[in-house]
């Protein structure tokens, strides 16, 4: 199964990408994510975006589909994979769409969180994030235990720069103009749009029951892959999948 979790800056994305992931056994890949390490590492991509990133622009298409389809051809995407983050364009989605024919995907399912704009600016100007593990804080609704660390592996937590509310602002302005095309690039797959401003568990159970009757659909949480034809390689029938 492919899962793509749609929604603002700030909506939770990071949040329920985790919990979905976690639950389903497959990875949680996010752009954002995986940019923010590359700048970490220091090299030409992360060069390259780190400057579009501070600003709150996105970074070019080509950069981050290569870096994508690079992950997602890893083994641990063979059952599949979440996307957070990405297609962030309808170029990127149509790049996606190749990608997803060729590794013999079915079409993705859609999980669109809606929040309302003004509630934004609040929740990610007080976001914070441990860089050892990823995990997501918020000092409003969800602080850590000991202020100012993680609660699993008590690394001091960090306020990623472009939270700093004029950049969250043009980061939402940007996702605005460009998720409508995106969106309704989709609008032949299965799309389920979620309200996005209740609690994180709440937000979760809806979508473990959205989830559900097309996971077990397929008689279990994994079956076996449908086959690739001739063009994409060798048959990939034997290959367990969650490919719903
Ligand atoms: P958020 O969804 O909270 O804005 P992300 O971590 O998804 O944050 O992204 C942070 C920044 O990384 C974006 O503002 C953009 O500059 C860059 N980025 C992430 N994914 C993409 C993408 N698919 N295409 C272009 N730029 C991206």
């Amino acid at each position: 199964m492919v899962l793509l979790l749609f929604g603002p800056p700030g909506s939770g994305k990071g949040t329920q990408s985790r919990l979905i992931a976690n639950w389903l056994g497959i990875p949680a890949i996010s752009t954002g994510d995986m940019l923010r390490a590359e700048i970490q590492a220091g090299t030409a991509l992360g060069q390259a975006a780190q400057s579009i990133m501070a600003s709150g622009g996105l970074v070019g298409d080509e950069l981050v589909n290569e870096m994508l389809a690079q992950r997602v051809s890893q083994p641990d995407c063979h059952n599949g994979f979440l996307l957070d983050g990405y297609p962030r364009k309808v170029e990127q989605a149509a790049f996606l769409d190749r990608l997803i024919d060729q590794r013999c995907f079915s079409k993705p399912v859609i999980l669109h969180l809606d929040v309302p704009l003004d509630a934004l600016v609040g929740r990610l100007t007080s976001r914070r994030q441990c860089p050892t593990c990823g995990r997501i804080y918020n000092l409003l609704h969800q602080p850590p235990k000991r202020a100012g660390f993680c609660d699993d592996d008590g690394t001091p937590l960090d306020t990623r720069k472009d939270d700093q509310e004029d950049v969250v602002k043009e980061r939402i302005r940007t996702y605005d103009a460009i998720s409508r095309p995106v969106i309704a690039h989709y609008q032949d797959t299965s799309y389920y749009q979620i309200r996005g401003d209740r609690s994180p568990g709440y937000i979760f159970e809806e979508i473990t029951g959205i989830l559900e009757p097309l996971v077990s659909r397929n008689g279990a949480r994994c079956r076996l892959g449908k086959a690739c034809d001739s063009r994409n390689g060798p048959s990939k029938a034997a290959k367990p999948s969650l490919d719903a």
